[in-house]
């Protein structure tokens, strides 16, 4: 088993582990964007959400509102984002579907946002139409 994140989930590599059962391990990130950012790690290999078996798929939310709840209440954070980075483009850097859960406190620290842009009604048309089709 080469992949890093398989060798974690499956406890070859120690870690801060929040949360484990049959499924999923649940660990502390090594670089956090905040206090107590964590990772949901399955301990079956997809390399990102196209490849997540459904099983899996419907375990993971969830679990991520279980952890959630317990963070707000263990760390007293005031929100949470959950971020899930499929592909090198979208930021993926460890090829193992992960979901990153991250405690927001009011007052910092901030996260990446983006600038909406302005769009046109035949333009989302368009695009809802080439995704509906693709399905
Ligand atoms: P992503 O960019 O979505 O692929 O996220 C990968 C995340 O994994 C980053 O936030 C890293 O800080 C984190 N990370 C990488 N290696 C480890 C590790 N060995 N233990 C814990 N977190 C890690
Ligand atoms: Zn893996």
């Amino acid at each position: 088993m080469s992949c890093i994140f398989c060798r974690i989930a499956n406890g070859e590599i120690p870690s801060a582990t929040v949360y484990e059962d049959s499924m999923f391990r649940v660990i502390m990130d090594l670089g956090p964007a905040s206090r107590g950012h964590a990772l949901i790690l399955p301990k079956v290999h997809a390399a990102d959400l196209t490849e997540l078996d459904r099983r899996t798929a419907e375990g993971v939310l969830p679990l991520a509102a279980q952890i959630g709840t317990a963070m707000k209440k263990g760390l007293g954070c005031d929100g949470l984002n959950l971020v899930q980075n499929n592909g090198a483009a979208a930021g993926q850097t460890v090829s193992h579907f992960h979901v990153h859960l991250i405690p927001r406190y009011e007052g910092g620290p901030d996260m990446v946002t983006w600038q909406p842009q302005p769009s046109e009604k035949e333009e989302l048309e368009g695009l809802a139409k080439a995704i509906r089709d693709a399905m």
